[in-house]
């Protein structure tokens, strides 16, 4: 499979997403080009067009709270009256959205709009944990129903060449926000570049701090960005899994 198109508007799908079921993806992010603050070798969507973990410098090319509220109302509007509610409402899109200037009022409509239009939905948001040290950030996380949360490596070594992290980014500060987040499911992409036994043991002893909810484990399914990445086989996202569970006491599953 390649490489996903860019979401093209503020709300997609609902897709159906091997996590979450059917799930209405929200996009808070340019529609033209991904904004992130990392540039993962992996990415579905291909390179980071802007690098950055200032949202606030690039509030022009974002769509606006009220933008999102109504492209939102519209489409749960439409799938109550099809009689087909998604399962999940879920922040994701091209690149980081937590980097969205006003994140915390888009989280407040967003939660308005779900009580008020698909009240069994719940919402969730995929976030690659950078701005989790800023506490009001983790404040409009805590909120949501779902947090899933990226942590692929801890070795700084590893950490720059796998998930490339633009000017700013610290893992010490990634895993401290972490710890102090309401409870959330680590999700890791493992490929030939993180899953060596030094970078799978540094990060084994994170996730034995941390202790998240669950840890979901992954390998490349499509194309990534860098040509020659190569997956890792099942029974290699199998052995982590177990070692998961029994050094961690954390529950994990490998998709
Ligand atoms: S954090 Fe997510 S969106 Fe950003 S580069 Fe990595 S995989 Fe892509």
């Amino acid at each position: 499979m390649g490489l996903l198109e860019l979401q093209s508007g503020p709300v997609y799908g609902p897709v159906s997403s091997r996590r979450l079921g059917r799930s209405l993806g929200l996009n808070i992010l340019p529609f033209d080009r991904k904004l992130c603050s990392f540039n993962c070798v992996y990415c579905q969507y291909g390179w980071t067009g802007t690098h950055t973990l200032d949202g606030r410098a690039h509030r022009a090319e974002l769509p606006t709270p009220a933008e999102i509220a109504a492209a939102l109302r519209e489409s749960l509007s439409r799938l109550a009256s099809d009689g087909a509610p998604p399962a999940y409402i879920t922040f994701s899109g091209n690149g980081e959205p937590t980097l969205h200037p006003e994140f915390d009022k888009i989280v407040d409509l967003v939660l308005k709009l779900r009580d008020e239009l698909a009240p069994e939905a719940r919402v969730a948001i995929l976030s690659n944990s950078t701005t989790v040290g800023d506490e009001a950030v983790r404040r409009s996380l805590d909120r949501l129903d779902v947090r899933i949360m990226k942590l692929d490596c801890v070795e700084p070594d590893v950490f720059t060449s796998y998930n490339r992290p633009c000017c700013g980014v610290d893992v010490g500060n990634i895993i401290e926000g972490l710890k102090k987040l309401r409870t959330f499911t680590l999700q890791v992409l493992f490929t030939e570049m993180n899953s060596g036994e030094k970078s799978v043991a540094g990060w084994l002893e994170v996730v034995k701090y941390l202790k998240p909810e669950e840890v979901q484990v992954y390998t490349l399914d499509r194309s990534a960005p860098l040509v020659d990445l190569k997956p890792v086989s099942k029974k290699r996202l199998e052995e982590i899994t177990l070692r998961v569970e029994a050094e961690a006491g954390v529950r994990a599953t490998a998709y």
